[in-house]
């Protein structure tokens, strides 16, 4: 687990020999190489009042450097400072061999990045190690761009992960990094170097997999309302309605997508209590499916904000669409040609008033979900609060937008002109999914159910069968 370094009362003395504070304390801090990194964070550390002395292959040829740096050779740079920024790339650590009497019991602070996973055996960090064994190497800084280290915490990532060997040496590039405005996560030993290099190669792991979810169902629904709706017009009845593609059928296929991932949120833990009470316990590990699958909930949850939002937006344009105006001013002049009004249908104004206030009251909810993952709203909350929302009204909200999909069905369920080619329509097809797992939800909310699920949560284990304690032996 990752744990916050308090780096109070920690000074920059130097690592091997301790020689006195004092003196110690107006050291300056080195950093090797003048490139993009090291002129970033060198501007950084003089603003915070720090001396800085840059190593450098061409010390008196480097282009301009910020302002109050020294700028030296490798070997001249490393002998003035106790702690080291290594700012190179890992392809030219080599000749940093040839410093091992200069930099004898320093601190490296290894702050490269790889252009690619798993291009080298071991990490930069243990690489760099191998090299300087007298050396205590801390990985960190490198999970910051150099434009956020020039602009500081306010603008960009407030974090900075360390990792390495030496407890001091981490307090002391902690106490640096507090200093520049950074929060400190300790990530352990140097043995995690390797999961931190791989961390700016990450490109949005988390919403992977949502991603894909939502996608598929997207291109699954998007064809399937396709064919039904505008390929069964142009074959059943020669009509051409394609233009319905670009708002009606994408508003049919976002309301079904953000539904089925919505109850995709809660279809996991409803299928985790239900293996808790089948093995009479709760300390045994879920499979790894339903864990990965747990784990993303909050971004499938987010999508499916996203879609609902689609599908508001687009039921908002509805009123000024030429089809719809053209269909309206039509009927009013067939109804004054034929001197006939149609009847006010209380029923389907019934219907259509609930459906729409249903819609409206879930999607309120929705909203509310939303608002309350963001870290901020959900860090002010306690436990309780927030699983009451993400839980309790979270069901209420798939209730609600499981209604409105019922009360838009209507008697269409029941008409057989809604089977076209003998299938479901669309709706009927993404009700599926939440309906099983509001069902299993109030199955969990029984008492008898409820009991058992409470106990096994509070710890109580079912005694082993003696078919169970053979398999154990
Ligand atoms: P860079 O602009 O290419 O600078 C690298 C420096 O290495 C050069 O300026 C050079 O400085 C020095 N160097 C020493 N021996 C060298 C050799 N044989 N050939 C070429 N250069 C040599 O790279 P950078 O962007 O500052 O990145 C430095 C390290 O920080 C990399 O490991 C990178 O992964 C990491 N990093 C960079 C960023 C970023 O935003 N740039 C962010 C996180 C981590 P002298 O000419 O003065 O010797």
């Amino acid at each position: 687990m990752s744990k916050e370094v308090k780096p109070d009362g920690v000074s920059l003395r130097p690592v091997g020999a301790q020689t006195e504070e004092a003196t110690s304390e107006q050291k300056p801090l080195c950093i090797f190489g003048t490139g993009d990194l090291g002129r970033s964070l060198g501007r950084r550390l003089l603003q915070m009042d720090y001396k800085v002395v840059y190593g450098s292959r061409r010390p008196h040829n480097c282009g301009s450097l910020p302002q109050g740096a020294q700028v030296l050779s490798y070997a001249d740079a490393a002998q003035l400072a106790s702690l080291v920024f290594v700012c190179l790339h890992r392809e030219h650590y080599g000749f940093m061999e040839t410093l091992g009497s200069q930099l004898e019991g320093k601190v490296l602070v290894d702050v490269s990045n790889n252009p690619e996973k798993n291009l080298y055996p071991e990490a930069n960090a243990a690489y760099l190690q191998k090299l300087l064994p007298g050396c205590r190497v801390v990985k960190g800084f490198n999970t910051l761009s150099a434009w956020a280290l020039q602009n500081g915490p306010s603008d960009a990532n407030r974090q900075v992960y360390l990792c390495g060997n030496s407890t001091e040496a981490k307090q002391a590039i902690a106490e640096v990094a507090t200093k520049m405005g950074f929060t400190v996560v300790d990530k352990g030993s140097l043995s995690a170097a390797k999961d931190l290099e791989d961390v700016p190669l990450q490109l949005f792991p988390e919403w992977r997999l949502p991603l894909r979810i939502a996608l598929g169902l997207t291109a699954f629904f998007f064809f399937y309302v396709l064919i039904r709706d505008v390929i069964y017009a142009y074959v059943d009845q020669g009509k051409d309605i394609s233009f319905r593609i670009m708002v009606s059928l994408a508003n049919k296929v976002f309301p079904i997508v953000s539904l089925v991932m919505l109850s995709l949120c809660y279809l996991p833990g409803v299928i985790a209590a239900f293996l808790q009470l089948y093995r009479g316990t709760k300390y045994r590990r879920f499979p790894d499916w339903l864990d990965r699958w747990m784990l993303c909930r909050k971004q499938l949850g987010l999508l499916a904000l996203a879609f609902a939002f689609l599908h508001v937006l687009y039921t908002l344009i509805i009123p000024i669409r030429y089809y719809v105006r053209f269909k309206i001013s039509a009927s009013t002049v067939t109804q004054i040609r034929e001197n006939q009004t149609s009847k006010f249908d209380t029923t389907m104004a019934w219907r259509s008033d609930s459906y729409y206030s249903v819609g409206m009251l879930g999607f309120g909810f929705y909203v509310l979900l939303g608002i309350t993952s963001l870290p901020s709203v959900s860090n002010a909350l306690s436990w309780r609060e927030f699983s009451f929302v993400q839980s309790k009204l979270g069901h209420l909200t798939l209730l609600l937008c499981t209604l409105h999909t019922y009360l838009y069905g209507w008697d269409k369920f029941l008409r057989p002109s809604t089977y076209k080619w003998y299938t479901p329509a669309g709706y009927m097809l993404g009700l599926v999914v939440p309906t099983t797992v509001l069902a299993l939800k109030l199955l969990l909310l029984l008492p008898c159910v409820d009991r058992n699920i409470t106990r096994i949560r509070r710890g109580w284990e079912r005694p082993a069968t003696d078919e169970e304690k053979t398999l154990l032996m």
